[in-house]
């Protein structure tokens, strides 16, 4: 297949990604979709978790949080709160990130934001799945 993908991850203090690629693939609040070339315009919400894309037939994976994808021409443009490509994913911040969240979502004292603590929790457990599956 001769034809790419203009991939760009981007969020508000830097630019994660900008790659042409052959695939990509995303959990949207709404199901999951593929794009390849020549996909039709679309605009989705996307579920914090992985986003996979394909450069010359090898899969890659990245973390994104609180995005949207926007497809246009061949185009796929994602903006997210957060995200780090899976190599970038810092193992110990996570590993961390998560024994926090747990140690909140434990003593579920009364100043403590349980939905912010449910959210910080699965952005942690996503990213740590996200760096074992490299
Ligand atoms: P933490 O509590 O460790 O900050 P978080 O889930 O609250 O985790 P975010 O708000 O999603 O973090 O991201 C804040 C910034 O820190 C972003 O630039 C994000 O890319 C970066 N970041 C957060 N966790 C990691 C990680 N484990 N590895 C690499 N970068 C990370």
């Amino acid at each position: 297949m001769d034809k790419t993908l203009q991939l760009d991850i981007v969020t508000p203090d830097r630019i994660v990604l900008s790659e042409q690629v052959d695939y990509v693939s995303a959990h949207g609040a709404e199901g999951d979709f593929g794009i390849l070339p020549g996909h039709v315009p679309l605009l989705a919400v996307l579920s914090t978790g992985i986003l996979s894309y394909t450069v010359k037939g090898n899969r890659k994976n990245a973390f994104v949080s609180g995005g949207f994808a926007e497809v246009h021409g061949d185009r796929v443009t994602i903006l997210a709160e957060s995200s780090e490509l899976a190599d970038n994913i810092d193992l110990a911040r996570a590993r961390e990130a998560l024994s926090r969240a747990e140690k909140r979502l434990e003593h579920q004292e009364e100043n403590v934001n349980m939905e912010r603590a449910k959210a910080s929790l699965h952005r942690a457990v996503m990213r740590i799945n996200i760096y074992n599956s490299r």
